[in-house]
C-alpha cells in the first residue's frame, strides 16, 4: 500500500516535466545525429579491385555527392593509403569500394585498428563486404561476407525496417543481385529482403539483411549489399538516399 502511495507521490508533476524532458532530450540527440552534416569532415574514399563492380564509377557518384556536402574529400586507388595507422586517424570516416583484391596483414590490421579508435567506415555490395577474403579480422570488423548471388541478376524487394535511417523511405523493387551473406548476429539489420526457391529450394523463405549499421570499437560501420552496378543507386533513389545517410552515420561526430 505504502509504495503504491509513494509511487503516486513520485509522479506528480515535477516528476512527470523531468520525464518528459528525458524524453525531449533523446529525441532531439536522435534527429541531430541523422541531421548531421559531412561539411569540413575528412572523408577517403579507396576503390579498387575487380573491375566488374565498376569502383570508379562508384567513387565518381560517391565524391560528386561529398563535394555538395562540403567535405574535405581524399581519394585513393591503391592500398598505399592503408600503410600507415596514424595518417588513416586523421579521416572521420572511409567510404570503401574494393571487391576481391587483397592488401597486406599490415594493412588490414591498421584499417581495422583504426576503426577501433573511431574512424568510420561505410560502402555497399561487394565494394565493402567482398573485400581480401582472407582477412578475417577485417570481416569481424564489417559484419559479414558475401557468400552468393542465388540466379545471379534477379527481381526482388528490399523491404526497409524500422529505424532512424528508413524514415521515410519506401521499400523498393529491384533487379541485381541478390546477396546471400554470412553475417555477425550482433549487427543491426535496417533493410532485408526474403529468398525464394527459384534457384536452391532450401533457402526458400530465408530472410537476409541488405543494410546495417554497427559499432566496432569506437567506430561505425554501414553497409548495403546492392549495387552491382553502381548507378543503381541513381536508379533506385531509396536506395542512394539510405547510402548517403549511412555515411552520415557512420563518420565520426
Ligand atoms: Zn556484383
Amino acid at each position: 500500500m505504502n509504495k503504491f502511495h509513494e509511487f503516486d507521490y513520485y509522479l506528480k508533476p515535477m516528476k512527470i516535466k523531468k520525464v518528459l524532458l528525458v524524453f525531449l532530450i533523446l529525441i532531439l540527440s536522435n534527429n541531430l545525429n541523422f541531421s548531421q552534416s559531412l561539411e569540413n569532415k575528412n572523408i577517403l574514399v579507396v576503390w579498387g579491385g575487380w573491375k566488374g563492380h565498376q569502383p570508379k564509377v562508384f567513387a565518381d557518384n560517391v565524391i560528386k555527392w561529398l563535394i555538395s556536402q562540403n567535405a574535405k574529400i581524399t581519394e585513393s586507388n591503391n592500398f598505399e593509403v592503408y600503410d600507415n595507422y596514424d595518417s588513416l586517424t586523421k579521416f572521420d570516416l572511409i567510404i570503401q569500394s574494393v571487391t576481391l583484391s587483397d592488401i597486406s596483414n599490415n594493412q588490414a590490421d591498421n584499417l581495422v585498428k583504426a576503426i577501433n579508435n573511431g574512424v568510420g567506415i561505410a560502402g555497399a555490395h561487394g565494394g565493402l563486404a567482398d573485400s581480401y577474403r582472407t582477412k578475417t579480422n577485417y570481416q569481424f570488423m564489417i559484419g559479414g561476407q558475401f557468400v552468393a548471388h542465388p540466379g545471379g541478376k534477379v527481381n526482388f524487394e528490399v523491404n526497409m525496417l524500422n529505424d532512424p535511417l528508413t524514415e521515410g523511405l519506401n521499400n523498393f523493387k529491384i533487379f541485381t543481385e541478390q546477396y546471400y551473406m554470412h553475417f555477425d548476429p550482433n549487427i543491426e539489420i535496417i533493410a532485408d529482403t526474403t529468398f525464394d526457391n527459384k534457384f536452391y529450394s532450401w533457402i526458400d523463405g530465408v530472410v537476409m539483411p541488405v543494410a546495417w549499421k554497427k559499432k566496432y570499437g569506437k567506430g561505425k560501420v554501414f553497409y548495403i549489399s546492392i549495387g552491382h552496378d553502381p548507378n543503381e543507386f541513381i536508379r533506385y533513389p531509396d536506395g542512394w538516399k539510405l547510402l548517403t545517410r549511412g555515411f552520415v552515420w557512420a563518420c565520426r561526430n
